[in-house]
């Protein structure tokens, strides 16, 4: 007995999880690199919305730049000398290419299309960039470490007066959105010390080899520690890219580049939530937000118009079909951790509502469709 039940409060990985929930795999003929499974993606195209609807509120501007570049780009940035052990290269037409391993210097090029002035800055560009890493195959960890890395990245370039305030944006922008996921953040600032009000550690030489860097560190329900956002400032990009700006005396400037990454890396983000939560994710997140079941047969079409228009609704729902008792059906959702289950019969069809079980909570009783679907958007877009 004692046995049985330290089985089952032990903790999951995110790979045991992922196979459970039916997220993601991993196969031998692409190590380092998930395939993404229909609900995973489900999970990472609402982290996507996510990080893209609060940068639209503050002025980013989306850019997304080639995979495989010449690789003298990366010497001109100086990541080469630093990185090349980590890059792959490829050959074509007797030119040398890489894989990126960082979004950066592409991102100078878009800045360097144009004359600037300071009526433009700060220039804020995001990317969701697919960058590659030559992680060593020893190290590979599932999520956590992988060799094809999803990034959410943005360089923002900014006048040398603006950059503490610019810092301290992206302090309050990456601390609201960890606490969207409970998450309690710690700074590390490694080198050169700034004016922002918060409390933080030095970490004595880790900063980047361009500049002085901020770590975000967060602690998870579990108690575990992560480091995720990174905060760069870069006073080198504009030297060796020749970027520049037209200040108000229509003098030419370089700006200063910030780096900054909210998630650091989305598979190892969904890596922390999925073992974070332990695969039961808030509802805005879950993969299937409702699982729709019906007493017998008689009531599917009932249960396929709840779920079209559910669907209609941008609520994701599912119908479980199989040829189950009920209480079996309603032990598979919950095993599945769905936030929702709706069991219809005739009392229900009649009335137009549908029996409603909470996870966690259980049976909440008969409710008009209408009345679960104002409910359950109420959770979604307050990100519950
Ligand atoms: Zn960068």
């Amino acid at each position: 007995m004692t046995n049985n039940k330290k089985e089952t409060e032990k903790l999951l990985s995110h790979q045991d999880l992922g196979v459970q929930l039916d997220l993601y795999s991993f196969h031998d003929i692409a190590p380092g690199a998930p395939f993404w499974h229909p609900k995973g993606m489900a999970v990472f195209r609402e982290l996507e919305k996510a990080i893209r609807e609060a940068l639209d509120s503050q002025n980013y501007q989306e850019i997304s730049t080639p995979i495989m570049v010449r690789k003298d780009l990366f010497e001109k940035s100086g990541h080469f000398q630093f990185y090349k052990d980590l890059m792959f290269t490829l050959k074509v037409d007797d030119q040398t290419f890489v894989l990126k391993p960082m979004n950066c210097p592409e991102s100078a090029i878009v800045y360097g299309t144009k004359t600037r002035s300071w009526r433009d800055l700060p220039l804020k560009f995001s990317e969701i960039g697919r960058l590659h890493r030559k992680e060593l195959s020893g190290v590979l960890n599932g999520l956590f470490r992988v060799r094809q890395i999803t990034m959410d990245d943005a360089h923002i370039y900014t006048g040398i007066n603006n950059l503490v305030e610019e810092i301290n944006q992206l302090i309050v922008l990456i601390d609201n959105f960890y606490k969207i996921f409970n998450f309690k953040t710690s700074y590390f600032l490694a080198t050169r010390p700034d004016e922002a009000k918060i409390k933080y550690e030095i970490q004595p030489k880790e900063g980047a080899f361009y500049g002085p860097k901020i770590e975000i560190h967060v602690k998870d329900s579990l108690g575990r520690s992560w480091q995720l956002g990174t905060i760069q400032v870069d006073f080198n990009m504009a030297e060796k890219f020749n970027l520049s700006f037209a200040n108000q005396k229509g003098e030419k400037e370089k700006p200063v580049v910030i780096h900054r990454a909210v998630f650091g890396s989305f598979e190892r983000f969904i890596g922390i939530l999925v073992e974070n939560y332990q695969g039961a994710l808030p509802v805005w997140l879950s993969p299937v937000q409702v699982k729709i079941l019906s007493i017998s047969e008689q009531y599917e079409k009932y249960a396929e118009n709840i779920r079209a228009e559910l669907a209609r609704k941008n609520i994701r729902a599912e119908i479980d079909g199989a040829n189950e008792t009920i209480g079996k059906k309603i032990r598979n959702s919950e095993i599945e951790k769905i936030p929702y289950i709706l069991v219809v019969g005739e009392k229900e069809e009649k009335n137009d509502s549908v029996a409603v079980r909470e996870r966690g909570k259980g049976d909440l009783g008969a409710m008009k469709l209408e009345k679960f679907i104002e409910k359950i958007n109420k959770e979604i877009e307050s990100k519950i």
